[in-house]
């Protein structure tokens, strides 16, 4: 198939124009989940801090496994809930709580 010039220029522009409003709106949508995203790194601190406290308390070897009912003697407020409705797994010691939901996935608590 061969384009006549015209056509390959209203082309070019559209995927241009698209390329462009992709990344607006993904900078767009970034911006308006924020603070749902800093509320769930907060719950994602607070897991790795209760996981740093079992860790020296019991002298856990990194690699080791533990659970959410071990945990939660450590954290006051009782296991914290993503905003966004994520599931929050654990990791092993010295590994990084993740959430489950997608937009939060790429969070990792800055290592000590
Ligand atoms: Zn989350």
């Amino acid at each position: 198939m061969r384009l006549t010039k015209p056509l390959y220029v209203i082309l070019t522009l559209v995927v241009i124009v698209a390329s462009v409003m992709l990344v607006y709106f993904q900078f767009f949508a970034r911006k308006q989940s924020s603070p749902a995203q800093t509320s769930c790194l907060a719950n994602l601190r607070l897991i790795d801090g209760a996981k740093a406290t079992i860790e020296n308390e019991k002298n856990m070897m990194k690699g080791a496994v533990v659970t959410k009912d071990q945990l939660l003697p450590y954290l006051p407020f009782g296991w914290p809930v993503c905003p966004k409705g994520g599931e929050y797994s654990i990791g092993k010691i010295g590994d990084s709580p993740k959430c489950s939901d997608p937009e939060h996935s790429h969070y990792q608590v800055p290592p000590d």
